[in-house]
């Protein structure tokens, strides 16, 4: 089957959606996206969404720049930063106009509570910065937002999964998309794309991410011959519940939360004096792990205690709750009287497809781009988290550079012809997938992906040398060596996961030989990099972007310089 579009949007997170709403209803569009809409990854964030509108408390958006860029190790290009915290307040009162039913001060006005790395008059103390609404915000504002699109009269189409970009000599006409209640091949033609497919969590072993977070997007732009950019750069979150991942929000921390090792101890006060708990997630997660690696785990077990009983149950009733139902349910902890066993879990991807702040997709290292293409939210990298992103910055930047990304593409396809649909891209699609049922080899994908996840999380996760690294790299050739003699199980057409998860493993390991491959060059730690081997932030030798293509079937590294405007790098401390 066919379809035409002027516009296809992959991707139903906060990115995909604000940009949906910027491009009008004279835009003929559709969203495509392989969960329900309402289920992408964006509505589980929980925290907040940073901006300087000084409610609680004096605040500027120079101070937002500042911190970011010095969260970022230095690494965000700052004229991309500005964008975003300049424009920070003007997203949250639009946000509030469209609807979003945030939290309020006693006076009515938006409230604001404390977040990891943000802080009043260039790193003095904490400052209460993030906007929320109780610990729900990705919730509300993704459902606020899916509304507006509904009223516009944007086609959905949930529960396709796009398999391939369909780029007829060096220009993107559109994507083969399969439809997952029936297995039925389809294709949208249209005069631009915008990726929205949001992070890749799944890499790791242990993440807070959800099922769909496989990078998709990442993989496709990559394998059109798109640069990836610092890739390295995975993000641990401090505070996933001990075993299984699930994120306890760092507006726990925000709302005056503490950790404590097995002596009882708040350690977070030895390692960052001035902020304390309230330090960057790099930070956090190494400290974490560097007292359970000196014995200091609660009962010598892998895992440290987040405190929040003093907070009482008026407050965790009403700025925590939901986080405070996940304790219980999945660690069986009471909040109000226990602490929560927490270990870091894997979070964000800084990296992605290499963008500008318009979206435009970067194909050649002189910035030209890949007409047709765009790209915006986690699945982008515009370069505004550098190293390490802080705490409410990812929700920001989604709706930030979607709503610029959603211009860009409004402009684009007024100028631009309706391109002449082919078959060709569908019947190649078809014929991979019928190769793919028809495999008979004996190795199982469930089996190959748990390998990867868990090499990732051994080698390329917080702590990092070169020989696990190149162990690492070898293990993930060969499983891409064994993907080639898989079987799918299941030979059904109505959600055939199996298969899904076949062609979601092959995106992974590409994705996850770029992560290595950039983790290995970069000879220096730097942010959520850090290299057991290079301990020192090496400006001279790696101030500088890691770009990765594929030149024929081999990834290529090149590199960009950083964007440096109005902070010159100095020693991070807080
Ligand atoms: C538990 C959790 C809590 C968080 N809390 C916060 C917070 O408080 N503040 C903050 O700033 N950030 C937070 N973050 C980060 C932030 O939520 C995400 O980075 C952001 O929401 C990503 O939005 P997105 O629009 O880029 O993608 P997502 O919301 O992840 O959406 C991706 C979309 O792409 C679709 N998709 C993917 N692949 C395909 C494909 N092949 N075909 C079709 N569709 C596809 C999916 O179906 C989905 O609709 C949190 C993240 C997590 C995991």
């Amino acid at each position: 089957m066919d379809r035409r579009y002027d516009v296809v949007i992959v991707g139903a997170g906060l990115a995909g959606l604000r940009a949906a709403i910027e491009l009008g209803e004279g835009a003929r569009a559709a969203v495509i996206s392989k969960v329900f809409a309402t289920r992408s990854h964006s509505g589980a964030a929980q925290g907040g969404i940073g901006a300087a509108i000084a409610n609680e408390e004096p605040d500027q958006w120079e101070w937002h720049m500042f911190d970011t860029v010095k969260g970022s190790d230095y690494l965000a290009d700052q004229d991309a930063v500005e964008i975003m915290t300049r424009d920070a307040p003007n997203t949250i009162f639009e946000l509030e106009h469209l609807g979003v039913p945030f939290n309020r001060t006693p006076d009515g006005r938006i409230a604001q509570r404390a977040f990891g790395g943000h802080t009043r008059d260039f790193g003095k103390a904490p400052v209460k910065r993030a906007c929320y609404a109780a610990d729900r915000t990705g919730r509300v504002i993704l459902d606020t937002l899916w509304e507006q699109t509904l009223r516009m009269g944007v086609d959905f189409f949930d529960e396709h999964q796009v398999l391939s970009l369909i780029v007829d000599e060096g220009i993107c006409t559109g994507v083969v998309a399969y439809e997952l209640a029936t297995g039925a091949v389809v294709a949208f033609h249209c005069k631009a794309v915008l990726l929205a497919t949001g992070g890749a969590g799944k890499l790791f072993k242990t993440t807070s991410n959800a099922f769909a977070s496989t990078g998709d997007g990442m993989a496709l732009a990559y394998r059109a011959g798109a640069a990836l950019e610092d890739m390295e750069f995975v993000q641990f979150h401090p505070t996933g519940i001990y075993k299984l991942g699930i994120l306890i929000s760092e507006a726990a921390r925000g709302e005056g939360g503490v950790l404590r090792n097995a002596d009882g101890d708040r350690f977070m006060e030895r390692y960052a004096p001035v902020i304390k708990d309230l330090a960057p997630r790099d930070m956090v997660s190494r400290c974490i792990l560097k007292e359970i690696q000196d014995g200091r785990g609660i009962g010598g077990q892998a895992f440290v205690h987040l405190d929040l009983t003093h907070l009482g149950p008026d407050v965790i009733g009403r700025k925590l709750a939901e986080i405070a139902g996940f304790a219980k349910t999945y660690a069986g902890v009471d909040v109000t009287r226990e602490p929560i066993p927490v270990q870091p879990t894997c979070h964000y991807m800084m990296g992605g497809i290499a963008a500008n702040a318009d979206g435009g997709v970067m194909a050649g290292d002189s910035g030209t781009t890949l007409p047709g293409l765009f790209a915006a939210g986690e699945c982008a990298c515009v370069s505004v988290h550098g190293a390490n992103r802080l705490g409410c910055n990812s929700l920001l930047d989604t709706l930030v550079f979607g709503r610029r990304a959603g211009a860009a593409v409004r402009d684009f396809i007024r100028t631009t012809p309706t391109p002449k649909p082919s078959d060709r891209f569908r019947e190649q699609t078809e014929s991979r997938l019928s190769r793919l049922m028809a495999a008979d080899g004996t190795e199982k994908i469930g089996i190959l992906m748990a390998e990867m996840q868990q090499v990732m999380m051994e080698h390329v996760s917080v702590f990092r040398q070169a020989s696990g690294l190149q162990a690492a790299l070898q293990k993930i050739r060969e499983l891409r060596e064994r993907s080639n003699r898989i079987s799918i199980q299941d030979q059904g057409h109505c959600f055939n996961r199996n298969l899904l998860e076949a062609i979601e493993l092959g995106h992974m390991l590409d994705l996850a030989e770029v992560v290595i491959l950039g983790a290995l060059d970069r000879k220096e730690s730097r942010g959520a990099h850090w290299r057991e081997d290079f301990p020192q932030r090496d400006d001279e030798k790696f101030l500088h972007h890691t770009m990765v293509r594929l030149s024929g079937r081999a990834p290529e590294l090149s590199y960009r310089p950083v964007t440096i405007t109005r902070f010159q790098p100095r020693e991070r401390t807080y």
